[in-house]
Protein backbone atom coordinates (compact mmCIF):
# COMPACT_ATOMS: atom_id res chain seq x y z
CA UNK A 1 0.00 0.00 0.00
CA UNK A 2 1.53 3.37 -0.99
CA UNK A 3 2.37 5.44 1.89
CA UNK A 4 -0.29 8.42 1.22
CA UNK A 5 -2.89 5.54 1.30
CA UNK A 6 -1.90 4.26 4.48
CA UNK A 7 -1.88 7.45 6.42
CA UNK A 8 -4.98 8.04 5.19
CA UNK A 9 -6.25 5.30 6.22
CA UNK A 10 -4.82 5.60 9.59
CA UNK A 11 -6.33 8.97 10.02
CA UNK A 12 -9.37 8.13 8.81
CA UNK A 13 -9.13 5.53 11.81
CA UNK A 14 -8.09 7.90 14.24
CA UNK A 15 -10.89 10.68 13.34
CA UNK A 16 -13.41 7.81 13.87
CA UNK A 17 -12.24 6.90 17.07
CA UNK A 18 -11.72 10.78 18.63
CA UNK A 19 -15.41 11.02 17.59
CA UNK A 20 -17.42 8.02 18.74
CA UNK A 21 -14.75 6.56 21.43
CA UNK A 22 -15.19 7.85 25.00
CA UNK A 23 -11.21 7.94 25.71
CA UNK A 24 -10.63 8.20 29.43
CA UNK A 25 -9.99 12.09 30.68
CA UNK A 26 -6.24 12.00 30.71
CA UNK A 27 -6.56 10.24 26.92
CA UNK A 28 -8.66 12.68 25.68
CA UNK A 29 -7.09 16.12 27.18
CA UNK A 30 -4.41 15.37 24.32
CA UNK A 31 -6.60 14.20 21.74
CA UNK A 32 -9.71 14.44 21.86
CA UNK A 33 -11.26 17.19 19.10
CA UNK A 34 -8.36 17.30 16.55
CA UNK A 35 -7.19 15.13 13.62
CA UNK A 36 -3.77 14.77 12.22
CA UNK A 37 -4.93 13.43 9.27
CA UNK A 38 -6.64 16.65 8.49
CA UNK A 39 -4.49 18.66 9.83
CA UNK A 40 -0.56 17.87 7.15
CA UNK A 41 -0.45 15.16 9.82
CA UNK A 42 0.54 17.79 12.46
CA UNK A 43 -0.05 15.55 15.88
CA UNK A 44 -0.17 19.47 18.23
CA UNK A 45 -3.20 21.15 17.38
CA UNK A 46 -2.75 23.80 14.09
CA UNK A 47 -3.39 27.34 14.48
CA UNK A 48 -5.26 29.15 11.71
CA UNK A 49 -5.09 32.83 11.84
CA UNK A 50 -7.85 33.29 8.85
CA UNK A 51 -10.12 35.67 8.79
CA UNK A 52 -12.19 33.87 6.33
CA UNK A 53 -12.04 30.98 3.66
CA UNK A 54 -12.11 29.78 0.59
CA UNK A 55 -15.15 28.59 -0.67
CA UNK A 56 -13.93 26.88 -3.78
CA UNK A 57 -16.52 27.84 -6.58
CA UNK A 58 -20.23 29.34 -6.54
CA UNK A 59 -22.11 25.43 -5.73
CA UNK A 60 -19.53 25.24 -2.86
CA UNK A 61 -19.66 28.30 -1.42
CA UNK A 62 -23.83 27.96 -1.32
CA UNK A 63 -23.79 24.82 0.29
CA UNK A 64 -21.66 26.07 3.44
CA UNK A 65 -23.14 28.87 3.85
CA UNK A 66 -26.40 26.96 4.39
CA UNK A 67 -24.99 24.58 6.33
CA UNK A 68 -25.61 22.15 4.03
CA UNK A 69 -21.93 20.67 3.80
CA UNK A 70 -19.36 21.09 6.74
CA UNK A 71 -16.54 23.90 6.03
CA UNK A 72 -15.72 27.54 7.25
CA UNK A 73 -16.85 30.61 6.23
CA UNK A 74 -15.47 33.61 8.37
CA UNK A 75 -14.04 33.49 11.85
CA UNK A 76 -16.85 35.20 13.37
CA UNK A 77 -18.77 32.21 13.38
CA UNK A 78 -16.40 29.80 13.38
CA UNK A 79 -12.86 28.71 13.23
CA UNK A 80 -10.68 25.53 12.73
CA UNK A 81 -8.15 26.00 15.59
CA UNK A 82 -11.25 27.51 17.71
CA UNK A 83 -13.70 24.24 17.27
CA UNK A 84 -10.66 22.50 17.89
CA UNK A 85 -10.72 23.84 21.65
CA UNK A 86 -14.55 23.41 21.71
CA UNK A 87 -14.71 19.66 20.57
CA UNK A 88 -11.55 18.93 23.17
CA UNK A 89 -13.69 20.75 26.24
CA UNK A 90 -16.96 19.23 25.08
CA UNK A 91 -15.44 15.95 25.34
CA UNK A 92 -14.03 16.54 28.56
CA UNK A 93 -17.35 18.16 30.15
CA UNK A 94 -19.38 15.27 28.76
CA UNK A 95 -21.12 17.39 26.77
CA UNK A 96 -22.84 17.22 23.47
CA UNK A 97 -21.48 20.25 22.13
CA UNK A 98 -19.20 23.71 23.13
CA UNK A 99 -18.83 27.18 21.73
CA UNK A 100 -16.07 29.09 23.03
CA UNK A 101 -16.37 33.02 23.40
CA UNK A 102 -14.10 35.62 24.01
CA UNK A 103 -13.97 35.90 27.59
CA UNK A 104 -15.49 34.24 30.91
CA UNK A 105 -17.95 37.29 31.51
CA UNK A 106 -18.68 36.31 27.11
CA UNK A 107 -19.70 33.07 27.68
CA UNK A 108 -21.48 34.21 31.11
CA UNK A 109 -23.70 37.12 29.31
CA UNK A 110 -24.44 34.85 26.27
CA UNK A 111 -25.33 31.61 28.04
CA UNK A 112 -28.28 33.80 30.29
CA UNK A 113 -29.20 36.20 27.75
CA UNK A 114 -30.04 33.07 24.99
CA UNK A 115 -32.66 31.59 27.93
CA UNK A 116 -33.81 34.58 29.48
CA UNK A 117 -33.89 37.26 26.67
CA UNK A 118 -37.36 39.19 25.91
CA UNK A 119 -38.23 39.13 29.33
CA UNK A 120 -37.71 36.53 32.00
CA UNK A 121 -35.77 36.15 35.69
CA UNK A 122 -32.99 34.34 37.01
CA UNK A 123 -32.82 33.02 40.20
CA UNK A 124 -29.09 32.97 41.17
CA UNK A 125 -27.32 32.75 45.29
CA UNK A 126 -25.23 36.04 46.38
CA UNK A 127 -22.25 34.02 46.21
CA UNK A 128 -21.02 34.29 42.67
CA UNK A 129 -18.22 36.22 40.46
CA UNK A 130 -18.51 40.13 41.05
CA UNK A 131 -18.30 40.56 37.91
CA UNK A 132 -21.33 37.92 37.39
CA UNK A 133 -23.47 39.38 40.19
CA UNK A 134 -22.36 43.05 39.16
CA UNK A 135 -24.36 42.45 35.47
CA UNK A 136 -27.03 40.66 36.92
CA UNK A 137 -27.75 42.99 39.06
CA UNK A 138 -27.20 46.25 37.10
CA UNK A 139 -27.05 45.78 32.94
CA UNK A 140 -29.09 42.63 32.32
CA UNK A 141 -32.31 44.39 33.69
CA UNK A 142 -31.81 46.77 31.12
CA UNK A 143 -31.70 44.07 28.72
CA UNK A 144 -34.94 42.80 30.24
CA UNK A 145 -33.42 40.23 32.11
CA UNK A 146 -33.61 39.95 35.84
CA UNK A 147 -32.56 38.29 38.90
CA UNK A 148 -33.97 36.84 41.65
CA UNK A 149 -30.81 36.46 44.36
CA UNK A 150 -31.27 33.97 47.18
CA UNK A 151 -29.17 33.28 50.20
CA UNK A 152 -28.63 29.73 50.12
CA UNK A 153 -28.86 28.52 46.65
CA UNK A 154 -29.30 24.69 48.33
CA UNK A 155 -32.30 25.80 49.89
CA UNK A 156 -34.64 23.69 47.38
CA UNK A 157 -38.03 24.56 48.94
CA UNK A 158 -37.34 28.25 48.71
CA UNK A 159 -36.75 28.16 45.41
CA UNK A 160 -39.66 26.10 44.12
CA UNK A 161 -41.40 28.86 45.80
CA UNK A 162 -40.10 31.54 43.88
CA UNK A 163 -40.86 29.85 40.64
CA UNK A 164 -44.59 29.04 41.70
CA UNK A 165 -44.56 33.04 42.14
CA UNK A 166 -46.26 31.87 45.59
CA UNK A 167 -43.87 34.42 47.55
CA UNK A 168 -43.80 38.00 47.67
CA UNK A 169 -40.34 37.87 47.01
CA UNK A 170 -40.81 36.55 43.43
CA UNK A 171 -41.84 40.44 42.30
CA UNK A 172 -38.73 41.91 40.45
CA UNK A 173 -37.93 45.60 41.31
CA UNK A 174 -41.07 46.72 39.20
CA UNK A 175 -43.37 44.85 41.11
CA UNK A 176 -43.87 42.29 37.78
CA UNK A 177 -43.35 38.93 38.25
CA UNK A 178 -41.43 37.96 35.11
CA UNK A 179 -41.34 34.50 34.09
CA UNK A 180 -38.66 32.35 35.43
CA UNK A 181 -36.28 31.25 32.66
CA UNK A 182 -33.26 29.62 34.49
CA UNK A 183 -31.26 29.36 37.77
CA UNK A 184 -28.23 30.21 37.55
CA UNK A 185 -25.13 29.16 40.30
CA UNK A 186 -21.38 28.54 40.64
CA UNK A 187 -20.93 24.76 41.29
CA UNK A 188 -18.41 26.12 43.91
CA UNK A 189 -18.06 29.36 44.40
CA UNK A 190 -15.53 31.95 44.84
CA UNK A 191 -13.52 33.21 46.78
CA UNK A 192 -15.86 30.83 49.77
CA UNK A 193 -15.49 26.91 47.78
CA UNK A 194 -19.52 26.85 48.77
CA UNK A 195 -20.95 23.77 46.53
CA UNK A 196 -24.02 23.84 44.97
CA UNK A 197 -25.94 20.14 45.48
CA UNK A 198 -26.19 20.23 41.25
CA UNK A 199 -28.11 16.78 41.42
CA UNK A 200 -31.11 18.50 43.56
CA UNK A 201 -30.72 22.04 42.03
CA UNK A 202 -31.43 20.49 38.52
CA UNK A 203 -33.97 18.23 39.97
CA UNK A 204 -35.81 21.10 41.17
CA UNK A 205 -35.67 23.28 38.11
CA UNK A 206 -37.10 20.26 34.98
CA UNK A 207 -39.82 19.37 37.35
CA UNK A 208 -40.71 22.96 35.89
CA UNK A 209 -39.36 23.10 32.92
CA UNK A 210 -36.54 25.02 33.64
CA UNK A 211 -32.56 24.66 33.28
CA UNK A 212 -29.71 24.85 35.02
CA UNK A 213 -26.87 27.05 34.03
CA UNK A 214 -23.62 26.42 36.31
CA UNK A 215 -20.82 28.17 35.85
CA UNK A 216 -18.09 25.25 36.76
CA UNK A 217 -14.56 27.91 36.13
CA UNK A 218 -13.21 26.87 39.84
CA UNK A 219 -13.61 22.78 39.93
CA UNK A 220 -12.69 22.14 35.86
CA UNK A 221 -13.90 18.85 34.42
CA UNK A 222 -11.19 17.25 35.92
CA UNK A 223 -12.90 17.30 39.63
CA UNK A 224 -16.50 17.88 37.93
CA UNK A 225 -18.91 17.36 35.34
CA UNK A 226 -22.25 19.10 35.67
CA UNK A 227 -23.82 17.84 32.41
CA UNK A 228 -23.40 13.92 34.46
CA UNK A 229 -24.89 15.81 37.41
CA UNK A 230 -28.35 17.21 35.79
CA UNK A 231 -26.92 20.76 34.35
CA UNK A 232 -28.16 21.91 31.31
CA UNK A 233 -25.43 24.58 30.61
CA UNK A 234 -21.89 25.04 31.70
CA UNK A 235 -20.22 27.72 31.37
CA UNK A 236 -16.06 28.70 31.78
CA UNK A 237 -13.78 30.78 32.44
CA UNK A 238 -10.96 29.62 30.72
CA UNK A 239 -8.97 31.98 31.57
CA UNK A 240 -8.83 30.30 34.73
CA UNK A 241 -7.71 27.02 35.74
CA UNK A 242 -8.94 25.33 31.92
CA UNK A 243 -6.00 27.61 30.70
CA UNK A 244 -4.15 27.24 33.87
CA UNK A 245 -1.29 29.64 32.61
CA UNK A 246 -2.46 32.75 32.91
CA UNK A 247 -1.68 34.07 29.17
CA UNK A 248 -4.94 33.91 27.69
CA UNK A 249 -8.74 35.33 28.30
CA UNK A 250 -11.16 33.32 27.08
CA UNK A 251 -14.35 31.57 27.65
CA UNK A 252 -15.98 28.07 27.03
CA UNK A 253 -20.16 27.53 27.09
CA UNK A 254 -21.12 23.86 26.59
CA UNK A 255 -24.47 22.24 26.60
CA UNK A 256 -26.46 18.91 27.22
CA UNK A 257 -28.73 17.58 24.87
CA UNK A 258 -31.60 16.78 27.27
CA UNK A 259 -33.95 20.06 28.06
CA UNK A 260 -36.50 20.50 26.07
CA UNK A 261 -36.23 24.25 24.95
CA UNK A 262 -39.52 23.23 22.78
CA UNK A 263 -41.92 23.24 26.07
CA UNK A 264 -43.75 26.75 25.38
CA UNK A 265 -41.26 28.65 27.80
CA UNK A 266 -38.47 29.58 25.17
CA UNK A 267 -39.96 31.14 22.10
CA UNK A 268 -36.60 32.24 20.91
CA UNK A 269 -35.98 28.43 19.71
CA UNK A 270 -39.49 27.79 18.07
CA UNK A 271 -40.30 30.62 15.96
CA UNK A 272 -39.06 30.70 12.14
CA UNK A 273 -35.56 32.26 12.46
CA UNK A 274 -34.75 33.99 8.80
CA UNK A 275 -31.40 32.08 8.48
CA UNK A 276 -32.22 29.18 8.80
CA UNK A 277 -35.56 28.67 6.73
CA UNK A 278 -36.25 31.79 4.15
CA UNK A 279 -32.05 32.89 3.59
CA UNK A 280 -30.98 29.12 2.34
CA UNK A 281 -34.35 29.25 -0.20
CA UNK A 282 -36.19 27.06 2.48
CA UNK A 283 -39.69 26.63 4.31
CA UNK A 284 -39.34 28.53 7.72
CA UNK A 285 -37.59 26.57 10.32
CA UNK A 286 -36.91 27.34 13.98
CA UNK A 287 -33.64 26.31 16.18
CA UNK A 288 -35.85 23.24 17.71
CA UNK A 289 -36.56 21.94 13.76
CA UNK A 290 -32.81 22.46 12.60
CA UNK A 291 -31.12 21.41 15.77
CA UNK A 292 -33.42 19.59 17.59
CA UNK A 293 -31.48 19.08 20.97
CA UNK A 294 -28.78 21.21 19.91
CA UNK A 295 -30.82 24.26 19.33
CA UNK A 296 -29.78 26.40 22.70
CA UNK A 297 -26.14 25.78 21.64
CA UNK A 298 -26.12 26.30 17.80
CA UNK A 299 -28.42 29.41 18.64
CA UNK A 300 -26.22 30.97 20.93
CA UNK A 301 -23.28 30.26 18.25
CA UNK A 302 -25.70 31.59 15.73
CA UNK A 303 -27.38 34.77 17.27
CA UNK A 304 -25.28 35.95 20.01
CA UNK A 305 -21.49 35.20 18.91
CA UNK A 306 -22.33 35.84 14.95
CA UNK A 307 -24.04 38.89 15.51
CA UNK A 308 -22.27 40.81 18.96
CA UNK A 309 -19.28 39.08 17.80
CA UNK A 310 -17.21 38.39 21.02
CA UNK A 311 -15.51 35.97 19.35
CA UNK A 312 -12.08 33.88 21.01
CA UNK A 313 -8.71 34.05 18.49
CA UNK A 314 -7.33 31.07 17.28
CA UNK A 315 -3.58 32.18 18.73
CA UNK A 316 -5.88 32.15 22.44
CA UNK A 317 -7.42 29.26 21.81
CA UNK A 318 -3.67 27.47 20.69
CA UNK A 319 -2.51 28.77 24.00
CA UNK A 320 -5.92 27.00 25.80
CA UNK A 321 -5.28 24.28 23.85
CA UNK A 322 -1.80 23.41 25.35
CA UNK A 323 -2.92 24.35 28.70
CA UNK A 324 -5.41 21.95 28.53
CA UNK A 325 -3.41 19.38 28.01
CA UNK A 326 -2.31 19.29 31.27
CA UNK A 327 -5.45 19.90 33.29
CA UNK A 328 -5.45 16.82 35.18
CA UNK A 329 -2.45 16.90 36.45
CA UNK A 330 -2.13 20.25 37.31
CA UNK A 331 -5.57 20.71 39.24
CA UNK A 332 -4.97 17.28 41.06
CA UNK A 333 -1.41 18.30 42.28
CA UNK A 334 -2.99 22.25 43.15
CA UNK A 335 -5.89 20.40 44.94
CA UNK A 336 -3.39 18.91 46.95
CA UNK A 337 -1.37 21.51 48.10
CA UNK A 338 -4.63 24.27 48.35
CA UNK A 339 -5.72 21.17 50.81
CA UNK A 340 -1.89 21.31 52.66
CA UNK A 341 -2.18 25.02 52.75
CA UNK A 342 -5.62 25.15 53.88
CA UNK A 343 -5.23 22.99 56.49
CA UNK A 344 -1.78 24.68 58.15
CA UNK A 345 -4.07 27.89 57.54
CA UNK A 346 -6.97 26.18 59.85
CA UNK A 347 -3.92 25.69 62.76
CA UNK A 348 -2.04 29.12 62.13
CA UNK A 349 -2.43 31.81 65.33
CA UNK A 350 -4.11 35.35 63.61
CA UNK A 351 -6.09 33.53 61.20
CA UNK A 352 -10.08 33.65 62.46
CA UNK A 353 -11.74 30.86 59.85
CA UNK A 354 -10.48 29.13 56.47
CA UNK A 355 -12.93 28.84 53.88
CA UNK A 356 -12.25 25.51 51.90
CA UNK A 357 -15.27 22.65 51.40
CA UNK A 358 -11.29 19.78 51.20
CA UNK A 359 -11.35 20.28 54.14
CA UNK A 360 -12.32 17.12 56.26
CA UNK A 361 -15.08 19.13 58.59
CA UNK A 362 -17.47 21.66 58.05
CA UNK A 363 -21.18 21.81 57.31
CA UNK A 364 -20.90 20.66 53.30
CA UNK A 365 -18.88 17.39 54.22
CA UNK A 366 -21.30 14.68 53.09
CA UNK A 367 -21.78 16.47 49.80
CA UNK A 368 -18.33 17.22 49.11
CA UNK A 369 -17.69 13.67 49.24
CA UNK A 370 -21.05 13.02 47.04
CA UNK A 371 -20.06 15.14 44.40
CA UNK A 372 -16.13 16.21 44.43
CA UNK A 373 -14.76 13.10 45.59
CA UNK A 374 -11.60 14.40 44.19
CA UNK A 375 -11.55 17.75 45.71
CA UNK A 376 -13.06 21.21 44.92
CA UNK A 377 -9.89 22.73 43.50
CA UNK A 378 -7.26 25.08 43.43
CA UNK A 379 -8.59 28.42 45.36
CA UNK A 380 -9.68 28.85 48.83
CA UNK A 381 -9.76 31.89 51.46
CA UNK A 382 -9.28 32.90 54.98
CA UNK A 383 -9.91 35.63 57.52
CA UNK A 384 -7.15 37.39 59.32
CA UNK A 385 -7.90 38.66 63.25
CA UNK A 386 -8.35 41.87 63.94
CA UNK A 387 -9.93 44.42 66.54
CA UNK A 388 -12.15 46.08 64.01
CA UNK A 389 -12.82 46.41 60.24
CA UNK A 390 -10.02 49.14 60.03
CA UNK A 391 -7.11 46.85 62.14
CA UNK A 392 -8.32 43.87 59.79
CA UNK A 393 -7.86 45.89 57.05
CA UNK A 394 -4.36 47.05 58.08
CA UNK A 395 -3.26 43.40 58.59
CA UNK A 396 -4.39 42.18 55.40
CA UNK A 397 -2.03 44.92 53.71
CA UNK A 398 0.91 44.13 55.54
CA UNK A 399 0.47 40.25 54.38
CA UNK A 400 -0.15 40.99 51.03
CA UNK A 401 2.76 43.66 51.09
CA UNK A 402 5.21 40.89 52.59
CA UNK A 403 4.18 37.96 50.57
CA UNK A 404 7.05 37.21 47.85
CA UNK A 405 6.37 33.70 46.11
CA UNK A 406 2.74 34.71 45.72
CA UNK A 407 1.93 37.21 43.22
CA UNK A 408 -0.89 39.60 44.11
CA UNK A 409 -2.80 39.95 41.48
CA UNK A 410 -6.90 39.45 40.05
CA UNK A 411 -6.85 35.91 38.47
CA UNK A 412 -7.15 32.58 39.81
CA UNK A 413 -6.14 28.93 38.60
CA UNK A 414 -2.72 30.13 37.49
CA UNK A 415 0.32 27.68 37.64
CA UNK A 416 1.74 30.09 40.11
CA UNK A 417 0.24 30.76 43.47
CA UNK A 418 -1.92 33.98 43.74
CA UNK A 419 -3.24 36.21 46.37
CA UNK A 420 -5.71 38.60 46.84
CA UNK A 421 -7.86 40.58 49.29
CA UNK A 422 -11.33 40.27 47.56
CA UNK A 423 -13.08 43.11 49.35
CA UNK A 424 -10.46 45.90 47.52
CA UNK A 425 -10.14 43.84 44.00
CA UNK A 426 -12.39 40.67 42.71
CA UNK A 427 -15.57 41.33 44.61
CA UNK A 428 -15.29 45.54 44.84
CA UNK A 429 -18.97 45.12 42.70
CA UNK A 430 -20.80 43.98 45.79
CA UNK A 431 -22.70 46.23 47.67
CA UNK A 432 -22.39 46.16 51.50
CA UNK A 433 -25.32 44.33 51.84
CA UNK A 434 -24.84 41.43 49.99
CA UNK A 435 -20.73 41.25 50.69
CA UNK A 436 -22.25 40.85 54.41
CA UNK A 437 -24.06 37.73 53.10
CA UNK A 438 -21.80 36.09 51.04
CA UNK A 439 -18.68 37.21 53.82
CA UNK A 440 -16.79 39.50 51.75
CA UNK A 441 -15.24 41.12 54.82
CA UNK A 442 -12.03 43.50 55.00
CA UNK A 443 -9.82 40.29 56.50
CA UNK A 444 -10.71 38.09 53.83
CA UNK A 445 -8.06 36.71 51.71
CA UNK A 446 -8.43 34.79 48.71
CA UNK A 447 -5.63 32.11 47.61
CA UNK A 448 -4.99 30.63 44.17
CA UNK A 449 -2.60 27.41 44.76
CA UNK A 450 -0.11 26.65 42.09
CA UNK A 451 2.47 24.11 40.89
CA UNK A 452 5.06 25.28 43.77
CA UNK A 453 6.09 23.21 46.28
CA UNK A 454 3.59 23.56 49.27
CA UNK A 455 6.18 23.67 51.89
CA UNK A 456 7.62 27.11 49.93
CA UNK A 457 4.35 28.53 49.78
CA UNK A 458 3.65 27.56 53.82
CA UNK A 459 6.89 29.38 54.41
CA UNK A 460 6.43 32.37 52.35
CA UNK A 461 3.09 33.00 54.11
CA UNK A 462 4.38 32.42 57.89
CA UNK A 463 6.85 35.08 57.19
CA UNK A 464 4.10 37.56 56.11
CA UNK A 465 2.04 36.64 58.76
CA UNK A 466 4.75 37.68 61.10
CA UNK A 467 5.00 40.65 59.45
CA UNK A 468 1.77 41.56 59.68
CA UNK A 469 1.71 40.51 63.45
CA UNK A 470 4.67 41.91 64.29
CA UNK A 471 3.06 45.04 66.09
C1 LIG B 1 -12.90 34.99 36.27
C2 LIG B 1 -14.23 34.41 36.41
C3 LIG B 1 -15.25 34.74 35.52
C4 LIG B 1 -15.03 35.75 34.39
O1 LIG B 1 -14.14 35.25 33.44
P1 LIG B 1 -13.23 36.19 32.47
O2 LIG B 1 -12.50 35.20 31.63
O3 LIG B 1 -12.36 37.00 33.37
O4 LIG B 1 -14.18 37.05 31.71
C5 LIG B 1 -16.47 34.14 35.67
N1 LIG B 1 -16.70 33.25 36.66
C6 LIG B 1 -15.76 32.92 37.55
C7 LIG B 1 -16.07 31.93 38.62
C8 LIG B 1 -14.49 33.48 37.46
O5 LIG B 1 -13.56 33.14 38.35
Amino acid sequence: MPNGTNQNTQSNKNTQNIQNAHYHPSTAQVHAGFDPGSNADSVTPVVYPNAAFWLEDVDHGHHVANGDIPGFLYSRVANPTVGFLERRVAALDGAAEAVAVASGMAAITYALLNAAEGGGRIIAPYDIYGGTFDSLRTLLPRFGVTTTFVDDINDTKRIEALIAGDSPDALDAEGRNAPVKAIFAETVSNPRTVITDVEALSAVAHRNGIPLIVDNTLPTPHLFRPIEHGADVVVYSATKALGGHGNAIGGIVTSGDSFDWANGRYPQFTEPEFILGEAAGRAPRSFVDAAGPLAYIRRLRLKYLRLTGAVLGPFEAYQQLLGLETLGERVSKETASAKTVADWLSRRDHVTAVHYTGLPYGPQRALADRLFPLGVGSVLSFELEGDDAADQTARAKELIDHVRLFSYLANIGDVRSLIVDPANITHREFTPAARAKVGITPGLIRLSIGLEDPRDLIADLDQAFDAAYLA
